[in-house]
């Protein structure tokens, strides 16, 4: 029995966590929760699965929680703050880690599990893109096994042979797929007249606004180049992005014989994150089986730097290492949330973070001290730039 300690727990990969937890009750119990301040979401989890903990981001959440338990008679224990979130990654009862957390509030919690030893399932993106070398250098140090869940780079793993080591041996490049999203094939004249709802209707998968409008504006893929480099070894050069809009081939790795591996299946976060947990076992997944006969077709297609310029942001900012991941994914998030505000137009978030780029002076990302300074420094920065933007 392995015990699961949830990071991020309502959000979609949290509910898909649970989902395969209630699946496999003979072979994952949930003995911690850990949410920013969604207290109906973790009390009905605490109702549900019954785990030891609950901690909350927020402590006026946590005492919310706290009452609401007590009213339902529940003996969750409910702590408080973000030293109570790392420490319960870190608990020695714990097996499996699910990093799930969005955003910098992700990043201590991961390195606490990777110094601790866990299995790490990483979905939490930052973790990678702002502290990717301090991250792997943690999982080293602690033992970890760190298992990405996000679905192209669990895709990779499951095309590499096991214990193939960083760079992985006999790999001459790795192929990332993007759907494209919402406005795959539009010009930039398209694109400036872009709404919330728009950007956030992802033709494939069902996801959080955040994550939406980045696979509209393709940033999502340049930070899944960035967080690939690290998990992989790999430089810049020998990354790839790939347009397919069937989002059905997940990614893929060519070694250098000329071989092309694969991984299909239906766009469902149930199956990368089925596989992670049971690794190296196989269990079901609960996700619709793929009709290839229905499917018919894959098709694939050059990504459009010019309309999308956020995915060369990222390659740029990969290359210039350092912490301008960091900066890149810190003004990215103000931007996005300004366009979801409705305070800028779609084509500005890639402006706004190109001029955090070109403001920022860079620093290294050797610890998580820097890598924070950076983060916080690159959303002062952008929102400067925003709000100039809307004066002018
Ligand atoms: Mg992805």
């Amino acid at each position: 029995m392995k015990s699961i300690c949830l990071l991020g727990a309502s959000g979609s990969i949290g509910k898909s966590t649970l989902d395969l937890i209630e699946r496999h009750p003979d072979r994952f119990s949930l003995h911690t929760v850990v949410a920013a301040r969604d207290v109906a979401s973790v009390a009905a989890i605490c109702a549900r699965f019954r785990p030891r903990l609950a901690v909350m981001a927020d402590p006026a959440a946590a005492q919310l929680l706290r009452e609401q338990l007590s009213l339902a008679q529940l003996d969750t224990a409910v702590e408080e703050g973000t030293a109570a979130i790392e420490a319960a990654a870190a608990q020695a009862t714990i097996d499996i880690v699910v990093a799930a957390i969005v955003g910098a509030a992700g990043l201590a919690p991961t390195l606490a599990a990777a110094l601790a030893g866990k299995r790490i399932l990483l979905a939490n993106k930052e973790a990678l893109v702002c502290a990717g070398a301090l991250l792997m250098r943690a999982v080293e140090a602690g033992g970890a096994q760190l298992l990405p869940i996000d679905s192209e780079h669990n895709a990779i793993f499951q095309c590499l042979p096991e214990a193939s080591g960083r760079p992985p041996r006999g790999v001459r490049q790795l192929w990332l797929t993007a759907s494209g999203g919402p406005f795959r094939g539009w010009t930039r004249e398209q694109l400036a007249g872009v709404t919330v709802a728009q950007a956030c209707a992802h033709p494939n998968w069902t996801m959080g606004p955040k994550i939406s409008v980045d696979s509209a504006t393709l940033m999502n893929k340049g930070l899944e180049v960035i967080e690939a480099h690290y998990l992989f070894g790999l430089e810049r050069s020998r990354i790839r992005v790939i347009l397919h809009p069937q989002s059905t081939v997940h990614s893929l790795v060519e070694y250098t014989d000329g071989s092309f591996l694969a991984q299909l299946g239906s766009a469902d976060m149930r199956i990368p994150i089925a596989h992670a947990l049971a690794w190296p076992d196989r269990i079901d997944s609960g996700a619709p089986t793929l009709d290839l006969a229905a499917l018919a077709r894959l098709d694939f297609a050059e990504p459009d730097l010019e309309a999308f310029p956020c995915l060369q942001l990222a390659f740029d900012a990969l290359q210039a290492g350092g912490s301008a991941p960091a900066v890149l994914n810190a003004a990215n998030e103000v931007a996005v949330a300004a366009f979801l505000n409705g305070k800028l137009g779609f084509l500005q978030i890639a402006a706004i973070v190109n001029e955090a780029l070109n403001r920022c002076a860079l620093s290294s990302a050797e610890s998580l001290a820097t890598v924070l300074a950076a983060d916080a420094q690159a959303r002062a920065v952008a929102q400067a730039v925003i709000d100039e933007t809307m004066r002018s």
